[in-house]
């Protein structure tokens, strides 16, 4: 196997920041995972890592501490519980994520996020893309999350077995985050795949490496970029309807069930709770998990169970919510506890920040990012952190200043603090909060 950097990348793999181990990304279409491909992982996880697996905001898996001698095993053992990570990092199409789990008609966008992951992944004409390719389908843009994917696509309507999308493109968070705009509205679900990928044909054609769409948007202007995507042959195309039997892991008995997420407080969680899960969701919730964009665990009771039971049944099996951590809705990337690019240890700040606002923490979405990539989503938090640089004090030791986002209604959050250190970031929150 080849150690060149980009090769790693699209195999889902990051090296750590602690020399010799790297970090495996598994891409779970639309979140949803079955018992047994949680089992699977949990054993992975535990074989070649430190029985830790952490839960991303885009609805993947990440296994740590991973020796580079293992990778060949770890991919032979995904593959063999049909789960994949090619394209789970690097210049690829992304896991194609969804926000909407839980809600009616769940199945319909699940299925459509499994023919885009199908059709995308390992394909080499989307491949060493400029910089990551990031897919969302939303039930209707009220998170926000249509507005930060390179195309997302909003449930417009659906007549039967066919359905229609609106088109947003060209968001993205980052150093320089920018809202997505309205390509075209209600368009047919047999002109996606062809009309996604002309988008992507321009993207990979016209940007720089290293940068996203919303970077070429910047430059060429949206009418032009809507002048190129018209121009490419597949924009207009349309494929017959897919037909057959529904795709989605949620049995017909489930879709509106009852959904309830099970909490992991930065989404972090042992093995030994993924395996406790998936006997659950066997026993309870038709064989299928999901993992949520709270970085959370999410099971869905048939329709018409008693939620308390199914509570209580959570309870005994181990998962509790009755810690602030639990209630506290945070999302935490993993920070200069592993990742290398990381100024700041986000677990620890993100438990100052709770203990600090006490249970005002509890009426609030958070999210902290450990550098100015935003991988937790600061920009969707009711109150956003990002660590955004590092500064050496006149004793030579280097602290991390961090930036506030504040939501706003109906966009992006915006910044309204900067370059504060811990103590006065905490002392900040508490005048907001
Ligand atoms: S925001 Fe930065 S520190 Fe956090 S996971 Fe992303 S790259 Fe790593």
């Amino acid at each position: 196997m080849t150690t060149h950097g980009t090769e790693y990348r699209l195999d889902g793999i990051y090296r750590q920041r602690q020399e010799g181990f790297l970090m495996q990304r598994v891409k779970l279409p639309a979140g949803a995972i079955s018992a047994g491909q949680a089992h699977a992982v949990a054993e992975i996880a535990e074989q070649f890592g430190r029985g830790l697996v952490h839960l991303t905001v885009r609805g993947s898996i990440e296994i740590h501490w991973i020796r580079e001698e293992s990778l060949p095993d770890v991919k032979r053992s995904l593959g063999r519980a049909g789960l994949t990570s090619r394209g789970a990092c690097g210049g690829a199409v992304r896991g194609v994520t969804c926000n909407s789990q839980g809600t009616t008609g769940f199945p319909v966008l699940e299925s459509l996020a499994r023919r885009l992951h199908r059709h995308f992944t390992g394909n080499p004409r989307f491949e060493r893309l400029p910089k990551k390719f990031k897919i969302g389908i939303e039930a209707s843009t009220a998170k926000k999350r249509h507005l930060i994917q390179d195309v997302a696509l909003v449930l417009a309507r659906t007549e039967g077995c066919q359905a229609w999308y609106d088109v947003w493109i060209a968001g993205g968070l980052g150093r320089e985050p920018q809202e997505g705009f309205l390509l075209a509205e209600a368009v047919a679900e047999t002109r996606l795949i062809p009309l996604i990928e002309a988008i992507i044909r321009v993207y990979a054609a016209h940007t720089p490496a290293g940068k996203r769409l919303k970077h070429l948007v910047r430059e060429i202007g949206r009418e032009e970029l809507l002048r190129r995507i018209e121009a490419e042959p597949t924009a207009h195309e349309e494929l017959p309807p897919v037909t057959g039997l529904p795709e989605s892991l949620v049995p017909d008995d489930m879709d509106g069930g009852n959904h309830i997420e099970v909490p992991f407080f930065a989404g972090e969680m042992t093995s030994a709770n993924l395996r406790d899960l998936a006997v659950f969701a066997d026993t309870h919730a038709g064989g299928m998990l999901m993992v949520s964009g709270t970085q959370n665990m999410a099971v869905t009771l048939p329709a018409g169970s008693d939620t308390d039971s199914g509570r209580d049944a959570l309870v005994r099996t181990g998962f509790t919510t009755d810690t602030r951590e639990a209630r506290v809705t945070f999302r935490i990337c993993p920070g200069s506890h592993e990742c290398i690019m990381g100024l700041t240890p986000t677990r620890d700040v993100a438990r100052e920040v709770i203990d600090a606002m006490g249970p005002v923490a509890e009426s609030l979405t958070w999210a902290i990012s450990g550098c100015q990539n935003s991988c937790s989503q600061p920009q969707l938090a009711d109150i956003g952190i990002v660590s955004s640089r590092l500064v050496t004090g006149e004793d030579g030791q280097r602290s991390p200043r961090f930036d506030i986002y504040r939501a706003q209604e109906g966009g992006l959050g915006i910044k309204t603090g900067e370059a504060l250190d811990k103590d006065a970031l905490l002392a900040e929150l508490k005048r907001l909060g």
